[in-house]
């Protein structure tokens, strides 16, 4: 059937030809947009100044001078009009140049992750009016504020144009080219912006791409791909065999279904000193989950965000990278399909695991915990790690839990959790801790193994995720875990929405 299906797309979509376009355009670190800092006004560029609300000539003094006089004037005058909304933007045409003014909203009731909000809004104007060249004074925005405006910029000018054979809704031929953050020149800011426009395109990519484009293999070349691009990331990675040799028992059992074999992926990226012990961020990596045997029921469709986890640390790993951060890290992606066929595993089947516990499969849609326990032991048995991150769209309770806002975080270190609340405020990606409380670890006890991986009444899914990872590492080891089931994929516009990229990134830098 999936072969049928492929060939289909082949026959109509020229899906070869358009594949190797597609990783091109992922991996040859070709930028959708020329980034820059300049202090000099191209002529041809359109100019966008971001305004509060309210603001009047005072407020804006210093970035009018940048303009000829007959703009300044037709901008005051404008600014001076009690028509002017408290939101939304303004064309100012004067001396043959268009001004773009952009309310951002009332200075007292907008937040710095409002502006970033805003920020994401400024890609679609300038499709709207056709622009090839921007030039953003900012000038007028506190310095946070600056770069949260900059950060949105950068994060709204995603598209995911791969599948469509039209590529531009509004017939124009023209495509945003080059965007100016008007000012001194910044390097970090700049290597920031780019590292950052870089990730997050290859995160949200990922998800959004077909499970039949981003399978395990896909994972695995993407992760090849990194590994090849910088002198200081090395590569190992496990195939079906080794898995089977080695005892990964839970990545076999989950993966064995698929028409394509699990894996298990480890990058290493030695920025840090020689020897040091490495931060690890594993990622859960199933690229479709149609629940195995226990077949989902509900609703199927939009289960390729299941790779989200992998997606996620893929991205802040290059990021990370790019930015030549000096510390050592390491990712850990077990990637699989979570499929139906003859070979799938069973309800009521016992997986040894890597550490050597047993587990009754009492529901084979609870597949990302035994993947991500391996995963686990492995890590913590052969890197002897600093610490470990789990991230994983790994329960639908989440979004009872904490909703569609929040990442539920859990974990058995105070300092890890601190550090993840912090890095939450610094980079507006809302977390919210859940208890690995101890009365409720009897719910996974079962009759005739170490663990279930799934208990029948217990309703705290999320929890209950926490809690049977927490089997599979030592009780010294820091380690956290991020449910993003609710965050990472968009449920109104289901696109890809590379929640906790700049949470991960932050998280790293600080701990
Ligand atoms: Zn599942």
């Amino acid at each position: 059937m999936a072969k049928k299906q492929f060939d289909f797309f082949i026959k109509n979509f020229e899906f070869s030809v358009f594949f190797e376009r597609m990783i091109f355009s992922t991996f040859l670190f070709s930028f959708m947009f020329d980034i820059q800092f300049s202090s000099r006004l191209a002529p041809k560029s359109v100019s966008i100044i971001p305004i509060y609300a309210g603001d009047s000539r005072s407020e804006l003094r210093q970035t009018l001078e940048h303009f000829s006089p007959p703009q300044k004037k037709a901008i005051l005058q404008v600014l001076q009009s009690s028509r002017l909304p408290h939101k939304g933007h303004v064309p100012v045409y004067s001396a043959q140049a268009l001004v773009l003014l952009f309310i951002i909203g009332k200075k007292t009731k907008t937040s710095r992750r409002d502006i970033r909000e805003r920020g994401e809004e400024i890609f679609s104007l300038a499709k709207r009016y056709h622009l090839e060249e921007l030039t953003i004074f900012s000038g007028s925005l506190s310095e946070e504020n600056v770069r949260a405006f900059h950060e949105g910029i950068i994060l709204g000018s995603y598209e995911f144009l791969q599948f469509k054979t039209k590529k531009n809704d509004n017939d124009s031929s023209k495509n945003l080219k080059k965007i100016v953050f008007f000012g001194a020149k910044n390097t970090q800011e700049h290597d920031w912006l780019q590292a950052l426009e870089n990730s997050t395109r290859l995160t949200k990519d990922l998800v959004n791409l077909p499970p039949m484009a981003a399978n395990p293999s896909y994972v695995v070349s993407t992760a090849e791909k990194i590994a090849k691009k910088y002198k200081k990331v090395s590569i190992k990675i496990f195939e079906m065999k080794e898995l089977e040799k080695l005892g990964f028992g839970g990545i076999v059992g989950v993966g064995k279904a698929g028409e394509e074999k699990p894996s298990l992926i480890i990058l290493h990226y030695e920025g840090g000193k020689r020897g040091e012990a490495p931060i690890a961020l594993i990622g859960k990596g199933v690229t479709y989950d149609t629940g195995g045997l226990n077949i989902k029921t509900m609703s199927m469709r939009t289960m390729k965000q299941d790779i989200a986890g992998a997606a996620t640390v893929l991205g802040a790993f290059e990021a990370l990278v790019l930015m030549g951060i000096q510390k050592n890290i390491i990712v850990v992606i077990p990637t699989a399909e979570n499929a139906i066929s003859e070979e799938s595993y069973r309800p009521d089947d016992v997986l040894t695991m890597y550490n050597g516990k047993t587990v009754e499969v009492t529901n084979t849609d609870a597949e990302g915990r035994l993947l991500l326990a391996d995963a686990l032991s492995y890590t913590e048995k052969n890197w002897k790690p600093r610490m470990m991150l789990t991230i994983a769209t790994l329960t639908g309770c989440c979004n009872y839990a904490v909703g569609h806002d929040i990442t539920a975080i859990l974990g058995n270190n105070k300092t890890l959790m601190e550090t993840l609340k912090n890095s939450a405020l610094a980079v507006d990606e809302p977390v919210w801790e859940l208890p690995l409380h101890e009365q409720y670890k009897k719910y996974l006890k079962s009759n005739i193994a170490d663990l279930v991986n799934s208990t029948k009444k217990f309703r705290a899914g999320t929890i209950e995720g926490g809690l049977f990872l927490e089997n599979f590492v030592s009780s010294k080891m820091p380690w956290c875990h991020l449910d993003i089931a609710s965050v990472a994929f968009g449920d109104v516009s289901e696109m890809a929405t590379g929640r906790n990229v700049r949470l991960l990134i932050d998280f790293v830098k600080r701990f």
